[in-house]
């Protein structure tokens, strides 16, 4: 039997151990975090991640616990929609509920370790870094240049037993801010970035929400009305943080996956779904080729995709977020909103 040590056990080293053959591998999974977290987030899943979510064998179970979530709009702050987009078939699972799927879905012969590792495991075999955006691993094998970069955004979230309304749902752009609003199981969810000097570390989510309650006040009555139900119990916050584009996933006998290789900025939302393709990638090639061979196709079909999303995410964050470009964009939006209007009159008139 070949090793594999996976350190972290979140969404990319669940979903890998999950997919190894254990005919074949050794694998031990190193978790910092005793439990599963108590509060999450929603995550949206392309169709990508959903077909890493059958290749783990838990789509069906993650898309019953999960609301659709249909079409959104790009909005002014005042709640105005600019654009709207259909997400097709997308579903915004929970975190919990991701998490909880992926841990069912690996296998017993797995072990499972509760340890925060503070450098990686030396017992020769290979080593998955799936150690999230500040990973060891990558910082001891890859060097300390590869620390992750603070942005200076934070982003607050939370989820609220109230459903959402149709004609509130999206994302609210406004002068260096964006709030959005979604559809989740059992309510809503909510998220809101902008610039802050809080933190970076030990941010207090009490303060963050009274800092947004002040920073939103003129905002649509939507974004209010979550603020003011939101409780700090309910929220997370924390600051922004991304890796430096790697020139290779691979180092010697390390690996690595997900956040751990490629945190990006939030606003495409593909973290967690380019983590699970990883994930499921990693896994086939590794079952079926040579290990060197496996890794090196890895890179080769993982690296340049997924920092091509992290570009896109940084320039949609830079429009989101805009400050001094926040006029032009705002008029474009309102340019792209006649258009759209008048499409959809062709459209109906034509139908
Ligand atoms: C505000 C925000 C919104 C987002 N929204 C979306 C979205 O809508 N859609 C989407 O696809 N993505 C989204 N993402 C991105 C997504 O959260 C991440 O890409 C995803 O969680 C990465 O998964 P991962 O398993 O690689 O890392 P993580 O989720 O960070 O998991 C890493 C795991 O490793 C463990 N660990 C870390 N260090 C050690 C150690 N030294 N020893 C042992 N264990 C360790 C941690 O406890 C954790 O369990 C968002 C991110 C943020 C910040």
């Amino acid at each position: 039997m070949e090793t594999i040590a996976i350190v972290g056990g979140g969404i990319a080293g669940l979903a890998l151990a999950a997919c190894l053959d254990p005919e074949r591998f050794e694998v031990t999974v190193y978790e910092k975090r005793p439990e599963l977290p108590a509060v999450g987030s929603a995550l949206g899943m392309w169709p990508n991640a959903q077909r890493a979510l059958a290749r783990v064998g838990v789509l069906d179970e993650a898309r019953s616990v999960s609301p659709v979530i249909g079409s959104g709009s790009v909005r002014s702050p005042d709640g105005e929609p600019w654009v709207t987009v259909d997400a097709g078939e997308m579903f915004g699972v929970s975190r919990i509920d991701l998490l909880r799927l992926l841990h069912a879905a690996v296998p017993a012969t797995v072990r499972r370790t509760t340890s925060h590792l503070r450098e990686v495991p030396a017992d020769g075999g290979l080593v998955v870094g799936a150690d999230g955006v500040h990973s060891v691993v990558r910082r001891q094998v890859w060097g300390a240049r590869t620390d992750a970069r603070l942005t200076p955004y934070l982003a607050l979230r939370g989820t609220l037993p109230s459903p959402v309304s149709r004609d509130e749902v999206g994302e609210y752009w406004g002068r260096g801010d964006l709030f959005g609003m979604t559809a989740a199981r059992g309510g809503s969810f909510w998220y809101a970035s902008y610039r802050s000097g809080l933190g970076p570390y030990g941010i207090e989510v009490a303060t963050t929400l009274e800092q947004a309650r002040q920073r939103y006040a003129t905002h649509a009555p939507a974004i209010r009305r979550a603020l003011a139900a939101a409780t700090p119990e309910s929220c997370l916050v924390q600051r922004l943080w991304t890796v430096p584009h790697l020139r290779s996933y691979v180092r010697g006998r390390n690996v690595l996956i997900g956040d751990a290789a490629h945190a990006m900025m939030p606003t495409l939302g593909r973290g967690a779904c380019e983590s699970l393709v990883d994930a499921v990638t990693l896994a086939g090639l590794l079952n079926t080729l040579p290990e060197s061979q496996a890794l090196r196709e890895y890179d080769r079909q993982r690296r340049l995709r997924t920092r091509a999303l992290s570009l896109a995410s940084s320039a949609l964050g830079r429009i989101a977020l805009a400050e001094g470009g926040q006029p032009l964009r705002d008029r474009l939006l309102n340019l792209a909103r006649r258009r759209q209007a008048r499409a959809a009159v062709v459209s109906g008139s034509g139908g």
